[in-house]
């Protein structure tokens, strides 16, 4: 047996223990649903036969997601997760590499090698806004151009103009709105009315409270759809998590409530932080202060990135009051000691 390349280069998951006491690592929404609502879920999970598969593409939730973007189904790709589109996004087009935007979302790059595809890193800029004219240079090659807005673990939005350049040359890009629910900038998504060379992404994990679901969707033109559709496995969300999501998308109202929280909290840890925090589109906020270890020394678990430009950062997913209250007095204890020395 010979163990492949990627299989060897691979880092394996880093088993976050379940040891600290709070955790604001993974954007992960605080509240779970309400208990009344899960009531009702389990419910109606036990009209779900489970000696079934499931409907092969998730046609039903296709149906109703699409009916609430005023689309149709044969608009929308259902995942198990939008990591398993990201997976499949790759395999979609030809060319010599896949464009990323660094500091962003870590999976674009491994869904890359995984398919052993280059990727080119064309940094955002100052503003960790895109480089257009650089990014236009190398799109006829390129195969994805992978587009996070708001941009993870940056958390601002990128510049509608840019993208709309961008949509210009015509090559396929990828723009992710796992984030989109906690903006206040409007969505991209009527420019697939314009450009047919655009797959937006989207994911019930974060703003509907669903990351252990394992549910995300994309949204593109029909013919961009039924190629990806014949990419993916069958079957691969299911029939559990198809019918919660189902059912959130009716209630979608259920989750306003928390995100409005979550957006009020942003702000008063975004005043708070003012000199250190970067503005937020997201339920996060990237914090130029080298606290990983200090925090975790205080059962506080954020995420911390080996990437130089932010290597002495930390991204702080918003979690509920009590939660940020004891953040922000663990930072003020940092910026205490800090003066002291
Ligand atoms: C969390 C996240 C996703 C969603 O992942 P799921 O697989 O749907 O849980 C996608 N893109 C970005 C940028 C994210 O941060």
């Amino acid at each position: 047996m010979r163990i492949s390349k990627l299989a060897k280069e691979f880092i394996p998951y880093k088993v976050v223990e379940n040891k600290y006491k709070i955790y604001l690592d993974k954007n992960e929404n605080p509240f779970d649903f309400p208990a009344p609502l899960k009531e009702k879920i389990f419910e109606e999970l036990k009209n779900v036969q489970f000696n079934r598969y499931p409907p092969i593409t998730a046609e039903p939730l296709r149906e109703k997601i699409a009916e609430s973007l005023g689309l149709k189904m044969e608009n929308i790709i259902v995942g198990n997760g939008s990591d398993e589109i990201l997976s499949l996004v790759p395999k979609l087009t030809e060319g010599d590499y896949n464009i990323i935007n660094s500091p962003t979302f870590v999976m674009y790059r491994f869904y890359s090698k995984h398919n052993g595809i280059k990727v080119m890193d064309i940094p955002l800029d100052e503003q960790f806004d895109l480089r257009t004219s650089e990014i236009k240079r190398y799109a006829d090659k390129a195969r994805i151009i992978f587009i996070c807005s708001p941009n993870n673990p940056t958390g601002n939005s990128l510049s509608r103009e840019r993208i709309i350049d961008i949509l210009e040359t015509g090559a396929c890009v990828v723009l992710d709105e796992a984030y989109i629910e906690f903006s206040d900038k409007e969505s991209n998504i009527d420019l697939l009315n314009h450009y047919d060379n655009l797959i937006i992404l989207r994911t019930f994990s974060k703003a509907f409270s669903m990351a252990g679901i394992r549910v995300g969707y994309g949204i593109s033109n029909e013919k961009i759809i039924s190629h990806l559709l014949a990419l993916k496995a069958p079957f691969t969300v299911n029939a559990l998590s198809m019918r919660i999501a189902e059912m959130m998308v009716e209630n979608r109202d259920v989750i306003e409530e928390k995100i409005k929280f979550i957006k009020s909290e942003r702000k008063r840890l975004l005043r708070k932080l003012k000199n250190y925090a970067f503005p937020s589109d997201a339920n996060f906020i990237l914090v130029n202060l080298p606290v990983y270890h200090f925090l975790l020394e205080r059962g506080i678990a954020v995420r911390h990135f080996d990437e130089e430009r932010i290597k002495n950062m930390v991204r702080i997913t918003i979690g509920k009051k009590d939660e940020n209250d004891t953040l922000l007095d663990a930072l003020k204890e940092y910026l205490n000691e800090m003066d002291r020395v």
